[in-house]
């Protein structure tokens, strides 16, 4: 491996860079790195490191000659084309599993946050406004949380809304109706029965032409009035455009959202869903912890070294 050179575009934890210098890579580290730079430079290495700022798309594999390995320190690989990679002999890799844990917690905190309206009461608060009174939020426990995507996350979120005292209605394209039963969720292979029997809907399938805007005008219209929605999968999941129809309308009782269609928003009323009273919106933290960024950085580390025969 002596000599072989990784380019990294996106922060990433040191720990991961370490690792792959103590086996003798070359390790260069640009986060944020432009696009044009990225396609000039990217002919010269064997290893791209990503997460999921940087779009590797064909393009950037065609002009990266000697890459070998491409690895997305993180789980989904929505912004790289994975077929194109493995056509050209490319390995894709990735660490599933590492953040699950995290991501699922931050959607536990923003379905309290969303149904307690945390966000609203804060603002008011920086206002110097006691807000007490201005907002009536509704209690979980005995609801109904409709989990749409039942993997790693989905599961996790699961299990803690059960202990939360929540009836769980799980939703997958594979069949976990044994997991589900494990934790005392119900299973369905049905989404519109998800969609129609849900106080909550929190989102956890990967973004794929199948899942592009799953919760569209359509399905919103099939929930419950005064639903609550979560999402920490990816943006584009919801037609977010649509769901702040749903949200001024009132049907939708409040929102939160760790992914937004565009990161940051661009569009004028994306910024005022975002600033909308029943929406609380994060960063895209849901891997941003020390545990969860340890863990990524570890077994992405790992999976390059694997990929490349180590
Ligand atoms: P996973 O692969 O373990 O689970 C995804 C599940 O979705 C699988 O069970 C799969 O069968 C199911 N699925 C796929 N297509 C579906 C469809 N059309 N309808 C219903 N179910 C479908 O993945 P995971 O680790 O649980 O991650 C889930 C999501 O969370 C991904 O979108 C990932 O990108 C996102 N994520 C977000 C953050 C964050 O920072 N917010 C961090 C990690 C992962």
């Amino acid at each position: 491996l002596d000599g072989m050179k990784v380019l990294v575009t996106d922060p990433v934890d040191k720990l991961l860079l370490g690792i792959l210098e103590k086996h003798g890579l070359q390790v260069d580290y640009r986060p944020g790195v432009p696009r044009e730079e990225l396609l000039k430079i990217i002919g010269d290495y064997d290893i791209l490191v990503v997460r999921s700022r940087t779009k590797v798309d064909r393009e950037v594999i065609d002009r990266g000659e000697k890459l070998k390995v491409i690895a997305r320190a993180g789980v989904g690989l929505d912004n790289i084309d994975v077929q194109h990679a493995i056509e050209k002999g490319i390995k894709v890799v990735n660490a599933p599993g590492a953040a699950a844990q995290s991501v699922a917690e931050l959607t536990i905190g923003l379905l309290i946050a969303a149904a307690r309206f945390f966000k609203a009461h804060i603002v008011s608060l920086e206002r110097r406004e006691w807000s007490k009174g201005r907002w009536t939020g509704v209690e979980l426990s005995g609801k109904t949380l409709g989990v749409i995507g039942f993997g790693r996350i989905g599961y996790r979120v699961a299990k803690i809304a059960r202990g939360l005292g929540m009836r769980v209605l799980a939703y997958d394209v594979v069949d976990a109706s044994d997991r589900a039963r494990e934790i005392g969720a119900e299973f369905t292979r049905d989404l519109d029965v998800v969609l129609r029997e849900s106080d909550a809907i929190t989102l956890h399938v990967p973004l794929t032409k199948e899942t592009y805007h799953l919760i569209d005008r359509d399905a919103l219209e099939k929930m419950k009035d005064g639903v609550i929605i979560v999402n920490t999968s990816r943006g584009p999941v919801i037609d977010t455009k649509a769901l702040l129809e749903y949200l001024e309308s009132g049907k939708v009782f409040a929102a939160a959202l760790d992914v937004l269609e565009h990161e940051p928003p661009k569009e004028e009323w994306e910024w005022r869903l975002v600033h909308h009273p029943r929406v609380i919106v994060t960063p895209h933290i849901g891997a941003e912890t020390r545990e969860a960024k340890r863990r990524v950085a570890e077994e992405t580390a790992y999976a390059i070294l694997e990929a490349l025969g180590m």
